[in-house]
């Protein structure tokens, strides 16, 4: 950025900018550059100068936020929030969506795997349709091993069996969301945040926009496993209490064997060979002990969840917010949900 456009940046009244794009990095640092590069280009293109980049750095343990740094610095349209630990992807695009001040807000992912390029089409598609949504729906993923594929391919349909709100399969968090949706969004104080679930049950005219996914840029997944696995949960839990009722469909399911069980059981003592039936009792015991057991885990699961939902704690700490100053945006400083720089200390 020139020395005259951050002239021109600091002489302009601190309205809201037109498009805000909220990015939350995890160890990054090799993605910054070429990232900031794609993204401001794709921003001038729809939006001229009128846009900000808010670079959420989320505990990273490389120089991710050493480049966010340096990047607001140089470039007075770029905004980076530091958060005092790693929070996990959800809160810290959190974090970045209480900070963003635009009238449009486009999440994206820092690995350049979802093209920034299509911010375009997808405002387009908001105007035309007078959508308040614009999500990105994937039709291919470049460069994924087949486990990650068939596994996210497999959650998309499980879920949306489980819950009762409509969320599209195959999307991400890639999408253009208006101010509006945002508002309803940040009014949604819980926990465990599954950000793509949660705009669907916004509501509103939410509309797809196909796209083939690319590989990572650069680095590796920061989803492993267990990751995953708890993203899922929180997801299934978090829009359905449907597996709460596996006690009463293990209940009914055992209701008919219990019952020629029990047929069996007095015939045999009748018949006078009750010592027999060990391996039966054993099939039994064993059985029931383990849809116990599972029931028992499903019902933790949400007891758990609220446990951590009572202690109503702020959703993410930020250590620090540069860049936004020159905004004249005050109400960066000020997230919602979270714990902002000045009272963070
Ligand atoms: N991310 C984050 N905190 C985390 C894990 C991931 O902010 O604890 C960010 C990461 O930097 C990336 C986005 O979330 O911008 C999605 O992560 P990734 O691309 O690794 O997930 P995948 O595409 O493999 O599902
Ligand atoms: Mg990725």
């Amino acid at each position: 950025m020139s020395a005259e456009a951050t002239v021109l940046q600091q002489a302009e009244p601190a309205g809201r900018p037109r498009l805000s794009v909220v990015i939350p990095c995890f160890n990054e640092e090799d993605c910054l550059g070429e990232l900031c590069r794609r993204v401001t280009a794709a921003c001038v293109d729809c939006v001229a100068q009128d846009y900000e980049l808010v670079l959420v750095n989320d505990g990273s343990g490389d120089g991710t936020w050493a480049a966010i740094a340096e990047l607001a610095r140089q470039d007075a349209r770029v905004v980076g929030v530091d958060l005092s630990r790693n929070h996990g992807h959800q809160l810290a695009l959190t974090a970045g969506l209480t900070v963003c001040q635009g009238e449009r807000v486009l999440i994206i992912d820092a690995d350049l795997q979802d093209p920034p390029e299509l911010v375009g089409a997808m405002m387009q598609a908001m105007d035309q349709e007078g959508a308040d949504v614009v999500y990105g729906q994937r039709r291919e993923r470049a460069g994924e091993t087949a486990f990650k594929k068939a596994s996210a391919a497999l959650f998309y349909r499980v879920l949306r069996s489980m819950t009762d709100v409509d969320i599209p399969l195959d999307t991400g968090d890639f999408r253009l969301i208006s101010r509006r949706a945002l508002e309803a969004l940040l009014a949604m104080p819980e926990q465990h945040r599954f950000v793509r679930g949660m705009v669907s049950w916004i509501g509103f005219h939410q509309t797809p926009l196909l796209y083939d996914r690319a590989e990572r840029f650069s680095g590796v997944t920061k989803y492993p496993l267990s990751k995953m696995v708890r993203f899922a949960l929180d997801a299934i839990t978090g829009f359905s209490i449907r597996p709460l009722r596996l006690a009463s469909y293990f209940g009914l399911l055992l209701a008919v064997p219990a019952f020629l069980l029990l047929v069996y059981t007095l015939y045999s003592w009748l018949a006078g060979h009750t010592v027999q039936g060990w391996t039966s009792l054993m099939v039994v015991v064993l059985f029931l002990g383990s849809a116990q057991m599972i029931v028992l885990g499903v019902f933790g699961e949400y007891v758990g969840r609220l446990y951590m939902e009572a202690k109503r704690r702020p959703l993410f700490v930020i250590r620090a917010i540069v860049g936004a100053a020159r905004r004249g945006g005050a109400s960066h400083a000020v997230p919602r949900l979270g714990v902002g720089p000045d009272s963070a200390g």
